[in-house]
């Protein structure tokens, strides 16, 4: 019997705040998580967890970043509109963003307009955002929802199999049930090996686009973009190419 245990990460609501979103490139309300680390068995906990920082997700993209409790007057219980969660809980927002919106602006103005310099910036931020996502992704243990019905499923699978063999035929219960288990075992497995690819469709590119979109970066742009991440050795630069990224700015449109 394999016995799973240790720490991970919990993930509880702690309150709103506004900030500056570099996906909408804009000024956003955000939901703040508390991020814990308590212990599990089986992934199963029972605390918060002690204290290990906070995030901040888009309410619009559901972009989720790091965050810094201090530099918000407060954290408000509610997400009230935009324009009034700034002032309880980020009232230097356009201040300390000032940079980042002024660029926001140029780009929605006149995208085209923009030297080849700042056009490169940005898309290489806008990269950068997601190279980091993905790499913060893998490197914490956390299952998606089809892996965690596949595993539902293959106990369910393997208890109709015992049932049934032991009721029509028992002599066979040990073979039929090593079958049973390793079909299991491989739907777990093949789930579990989606689980990146489904992570980069659900959550990078749709992302991706949304920033870039904007922009609407050339296929050189992007060719480039993506080579420069390669020789940075990302992640992401090998699990995704300047194609998908057009496809996924297309569908944004569509
Ligand atoms: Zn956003």
């Amino acid at each position: 019997m394999i016995f799973v245990w240790g720490r991970k990460a919990v993930y509880s609501p702690a309150g709103y705040v506004a900030d500056f979103c570099p996906v909408c490139r804009a000024a956003r309300a955000f939901s703040v998580q508390r991020i814990g680390m308590a212990w599990h068995v089986y992934y199963i906990t029972l605390s918060k967890g002690e204290l290990a920082g906070y995030q901040r997700t888009c309410c619009d993209c559901g972009m989720a970043l790091p965050m810094e409790a201090g530099h918000y007057s407060r954290l408000s219980v509610e997400q009230l509109p935009l324009a009034q969660l700034e002032q309880a809980t980020n009232p230097h927002l356009s201040l300390r963003h000032a940079d980042a919106l002024a660029a926001a602006a140029r780009l929605r103005e006149a995208p085209l307009l923009l030297d080849e310099s700042e056009r490169r910036r940005q898309l290489d931020a806008a990269l950068r955002l997601q190279a980091d996502a993905l790499d913060e992704y893998e490197a914490t243990t956390r299952l998606d929802k089809e892996v965690w019905w596949s595993i539902g499923a293959a106990f369910a699978f393997c208890a109709a199999v015992l049932t049934v063999l032991r009721q029509q035929a028992p002599q066979n219960m040990d073979t039929g049930f090593i079958i049973a288990f390793f079909l299991s075992l491989g739907a777990v497995a093949w789930q579990l090996s989606q689980m990146g690819e489904r992570f980069l469709q659900r959550s990078i590119l749709p992302k991706l686009a949304r920033s870039l979109a904007p922009l609407q970066p050339s296929q050189t742009e992007l060719d480039e973009a993506f080579q420069r991440m390669g020789e940075q050795e990302r992640k992401l630069a090998k699990r995704i190419d300047s194609a998908r990224v057009q496809q996924a700015i297309a569908a944004l449109r569509g």
